[in-house]
């Protein structure tokens, strides 16, 4: 369950993906918005792609299991 394999992600997603550091990707899947919790949820079952030189992260609330995005600035 806990084992840290990389979820799909397209090759400039993995790529980008790779560039962040790994103390701060903790924080930027622990720190995702939800607008069913109203608050900052974790992030799962996400999926990586690179749009207009940002990454994006889409997946769902680890609380409430609804749809949540986040987009990491290039
Ligand atoms: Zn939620």
């Amino acid at each position: 369950m806990t084992v840290s394999k990389l979820p799909e992600f397209t090759p400039k997603a993995a790529e980008f993906w790779a560039t962040i550091p790994v103390s701060v990707k903790p924080q930027l899947l622990a720190n995702v918005f939800c607008g069913h919790c109203r608050g900052a949820v974790k992030i799962v079952d996400y999926k990586g792609t690179v749009k207009s030189g940002d990454l994006v992260l889409n997946g769902h609330c680890a609380v409430c299991g609804g749809e949540v995005a986040r987009l990491i600035e290039g």
